[in-house]
């Protein structure tokens, strides 16, 4: 098997640069597990949401 690739297979984050229909479309990415909570560290606001940036949410 390979697991070099990423696996997400949905996601809702779609102001994210590497969000193209729901999926994500990033080569890797890395996820922080809090509670039952996953938020992923590879997110990247899309060029057309530039001074718009989310609030990182704990
Ligand atoms: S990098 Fe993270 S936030 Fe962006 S589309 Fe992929 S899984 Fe979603």
């Amino acid at each position: 098997m390979n697991d070099t690739t990423s696996t997400v297979s949905r996601c809702d984050a779609t102001t994210c640069r590497f969000n193209s229909d729901m999926k994500c479309e990033a080569g890797q990415i890395e996820v922080s597990l809090s509670g039952q909570q996953a938020q992923c560290l590879t997110f990247s606001p899309a060029d057309d949401a530039q001074g718009q940036r989310p609030v990182a949410q704990q």
